[in-house]
């Protein structure tokens, strides 16, 4: 799925479609190519010691299509569909990398690559695609269902396939990037305008904005005027300008031009029908749904309410754009792939109970921390929580175990790196490498910079910030070894933003937290780790009860804890709405969320006014 640039002055006609040719054999633009010594000179190749390529030709409704084997072929089958304008050589690198441990199959669609080409458009017809996928699939793995692996318009078609009826007993699993089932979009557009609420109203518009390209396909001449005139010879100048993928020798392939002007017909053929009247299409068969959340051309709220369809559905998030992830990030995307499989053969395959994820959170055993571990085991995720206070954890765990797969709870200081170090490699033994990790464990205190003492100072610091640090690391550094991405997510607080002369060190602590996270994200973003920084604002928590407060008499003391509890009892914000607001940074890789209206309010101001919020501060209204 493509954009298209600004429409040419004159657009030439487009010529009808014709019955081409079996185009005649290319060298393969597979990692066995040898390209010209001072092209390889000038471009990385993409896979130095890829095993070795085999082609064969399966024939489909009277066309030739070219298929490409690689690896074992009594290792479980695992065939790649590529999408639009792309071949099988868009695979590569993720080809070579599962090719050690599987027998990899890709070919080029219908009318791309060495392909044949249908005589009209009803021959691009989805019906027509998955007859091709069933025809590859049953002539490279006959005895055995294959695992699917498709992107962008291989998505799509390949939905068709994995809704087919009985589709579970010829395709084992299913993991998809970047193309939704056009009758489950289909569905999803009918309910949002049924519905019209705000926010129904905004992924409308968002996705129409970006599917711009799509109606420009539907209109004669335009597009295949567009590729003919040059944006095929500017596409590895889109890829790398808009998607930051390195121009390399083999990608594009060179029958581009070709490719990207017949496959025009895979909109044209399916778009309309299937969007105006979706069908019923759920499926028993295991998908992953691999959402990208820098693809610019399909919204991650496409996939809302998919479980409707996909009851065995595995939700996983990469940190990567719509060619970014196969060209840039294959290791990652080939690690879920190698992962999901294994499971799939085992029998884990039970997503609804058990999605695969692992999460950790600190501070798990109240207020926030809690509510977040729960609402991951919710969605299915396996919860590893930590905290001071071991029976809070233990707590938060059994209640865990009781909605979602078991849970387990450590005692873990995080102000101690020696101890933060041990949970880690503890947790990566026992339970695996974390998908996400929530810095949440935190403490409050409440003093003028004056008033608080050194002790004071070193204790808000120890936990608030050097937790977060010992956390980042400690987890950082297993989830960039493990190579297959991940999320953080750093609980900072709206203090951050919003100087104030009663929370100075709090406030301190949190716009660390902040800072670290904004540094962290632009260095771990090229290992596929997304960082979001939380800043909840007011929310009902134990907080207030623990807070300490310098200057005061123990006395004093309790009177402002309990001062401040009816406060934040009294504002009611529960911290279940945080826990919300964490899993929807997680699945959108979304940067810094502040979450109650008076966070979003400051947050506002602080970048549109931040004299006014110093002025503000003097006043200590906070
Ligand atoms: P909470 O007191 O209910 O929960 C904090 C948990 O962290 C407790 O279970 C506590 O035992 C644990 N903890 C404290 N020190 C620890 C340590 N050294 N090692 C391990 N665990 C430790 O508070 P909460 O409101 O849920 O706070 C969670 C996070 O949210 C904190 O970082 C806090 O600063 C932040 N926050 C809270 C609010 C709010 O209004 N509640 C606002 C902004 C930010």
């Amino acid at each position: 799925m493509t954009p298209a640039p600004t429409p040419p002055p004159t657009p030439p006609p487009t010529p009808p479609p014709t019955p081409p040719p079996t185009p005649p054999p290319r060298p393969s633009a597979t990692p066995s190519t040898t390209p010209s010594p001072a092209l390889s000179k000038a471009l990385p190749k993409a896979v130095p010691t890829a095993p070795p390529v085999r082609r064969r030709t399966v024939r489909s409704g009277g066309l030739p299509l070219a298929v490409f084997e690689q690896g074992d072929p009594a290792a479980p089958t695992v065939l790649l569909v590529h999408g639009y304008p792309d071949t099988h050589a868009v695979w590569d690198d993720i080809a070579a990398d599962l090719a050690r441990d599987h027998h990899v199959v890709r070919y080029d669609v219908r009318g791309a690559g060495e392909s044949g080409v249908p005589a009209d458009r009803s021959g691009y017809l989805l019906e027509r695609l998955a007859e091709d996928l069933f025809a590859v699939a049953d002539a490279v793995s006959p005895d055995r269902p294959v695992h699917l692996l498709a992107h962008d318009w291989g998505s799509i078609q390949s939905w068709e396939a994995v809704t087919a009826p009985d589709a579970e007993h010829r395709i084992a699993s299913y993991t998809t990037l970047s193309g939704p089932s056009l009758d489950h979009m289909g569905h999803w557009l009918r309910h949002r305008l049924r519905r019209p609420t705000p926010r129904h109203l905004g992924q409308l518009l968002h996705q129409g904005l970006h599917s711009w390209y799509i109606t420009a396909f539907h209109l004669p001449y335009l597009a295949p005027g567009i590729w003919r005139l040059g944006l095929a010879r500017a596409w590895p100048r889109v890829l790398r300008d808009l998607e930051h993928v390195t121009p390399r020798a083999d990608h594009p392939q060179p029958t581009l031009r070709r490719d990207a002007v017949r496959g025009i017909e895979l909109y044209r053929a399916n778009f309309r029908p299937t969007l105006g009247s979706p069908r019923e299409r759920p499926t028993e068969v295991p998908v992953q749904l691999i959402t990208l959340t820098r693809d610019r051309y399909v919204g991650t709220y496409l996939s809302e309410g998919l479980e409707r369809w996909v009851p065995k559905l595995t939700r996983r998030t990469l940190h990567a754009g719509h060619w970014s992830a196969l060209l840039e990030k294959g290791t990652t995307v080939a690690g879920l792939v190698r992962e999901f499989t294994a499971r799939v053969d085992e029998g884990r395959a039970r997503p609804a109970e058990d999605d695969g994820r692992l999460v950790v959170v600190t501070g798990g055993g109240s207020g926030i921390g809690r509510a977040t571990a729960l609402a991951f085991a919710e969605d299915g995720a396996r919860v590893v929580v930590c905290d001071l206070d071991l029976a809070a954890a233990e707590r938060t765990a059994e209640l865990a175990s009781l909605i979602g797969p078991k849970a387990h709870a450590y005692r873990v200081d995080v102000s101690d790196g020696a101890a933060v170090d041990a949970f880690a490699q503890t947790v990566a033994a026992e339970h695996g490498v974390p998908d996400v990790m929530v810095n949440n464990a935190g403490i409050g205190h409440s003093g003028t910079f004056l008033q608080t003492t050194e002790k004071e100072w070193q204790r808000v610091l120890d936990v608030n910030l050097w937790g977060v640090i010992h956390g980042c690391r400690a987890f950082g550094t297993l989830m960039a070894d493990r190579g297959q991405g991940g999320h953080i997510v750093n609980v900072s607080s709206a203090a951050a933003y919003l100087p104030s002369k009663a929370l100075t060190a709090y406030a301190t602590s949190k716009a660390a937290v902040f800072m670290l996270s904004d540094c962290l994200r632009a260095e771990f973003t090229g290992h596929g780790i997304g960082v979001s920084t939380i800043c909840p604002g007011i929310v009902n928590t134990n907080i207030t009860r623990t807070s300490t407060f310098s200057a005061t008499s123990a006395t004093e003391q309790a009177a402002k804890q309990a001062r401040a509890a009816r406060l934040y009892a009294r504002r009611g914000f529960p911290p279940e709405k945080v826990a919300a607001a964490i899993l929807t940074a997680v699945r959108t890789g979304r940067s810094v969320v502040p979450v109650t209206p008076e966070a979003k309010a400051a947050r506002f101001l602080s970048r549109l006014s931040p004299g006014l919020l110093r002025l503000a501060a003097r006043l200590n209204i906070t």
